[in-house]
């Protein structure tokens, strides 16, 4: 098997990061569900919504040389996301926007994407998903990861016991399930992977 030092010593830094920071960055399992996507469908460019520390954009870019566009509103993590991108090496794949991913269509809009990889606030997946959607190739995909919100999505018997905040995201993450699963223009599939990954197809 190929293996590359530099990457993986990487790799295992921004984890230990991402863990004594709780940085929410992708469990292990999920990741590999969104890397066997891109080994099948081998995307030119990926569209990321949540870039954090850029873990899952290196991630991403390293299975089949993709270019990655990764939308970050917070400045720390965009910082971060940028020195480490350097640190890979793959500065020529990866461009980070340093926008709130409500306003950045702009910033893409000439760009066709195979694959989004909506990672960003829960409560507003429902508008990611509309706003980039436009962008995506016909034979695109769309992939949602934290679909169960740490298992909170289906936790309905205890709904109670969480603050109103957590009770509004559990509300929208549900409403969401429902217009995917609902839509005219897409199939979805919502799988028991990491913390529920959904991927969508246009019909
Ligand atoms: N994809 C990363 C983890 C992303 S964590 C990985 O797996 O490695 C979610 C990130 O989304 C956070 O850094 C947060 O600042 C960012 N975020 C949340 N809402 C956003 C928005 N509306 N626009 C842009 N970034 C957003
Ligand atoms: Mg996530």
């Amino acid at each position: 098997m190929k293996t590359n030092l530099v990457f993986d010593s990487l790799e295992l830094e921004l984890k230990q990061y991402a863990k004594e920071n709780s940085v929410p960055i992708i469990i292990d399992e999920g990741l590999s569900f969104l890397e066997s996507v891109i080994r099948i469908k081998k995307p030119k460019n990926i569209l990321e919504i949540g870039s954090a520390i850029g873990y899952s954009a290196i991630r991403m870019a390293r299975v089949c040389n993709s270019n990655v566009y990764s939308i970050e509103r917070d400045e720390k993590m965009y910082n971060l996301a940028i020195s480490n991108i350097k640190k890979a090496n793959l500065e020529d794949n990866i461009h980070i926007i340093f926008k709130d991913a409500l306003e950045a269509l702009d910033d893409v809009k000439d760009i066709k994407f195979d694959l989004i990889f909506i990672d960003a606030a829960k409560a507003q997946y429902h508008k990611f998903f509309d706003i980039y959607t436009p962008l995506l190739n016909d034979e695109g995909v769309v992939v949602c990861d934290n679909m169960y919100f740490h298992g909170l999505v289906s936790d309905v018997e205890n709904i109670d016991s969480y603050s109103r905040g957590v009770r509004g995201l559990i509300r929208k993450l549900n409403e969401f399930h429902e217009y995917l699963l609902n839509n005219d223009k897409y199939h979805t599939s919502i799988y028991d992977i990491g913390d529920g990954m959904s991927i969508s197809v246009k019909k």
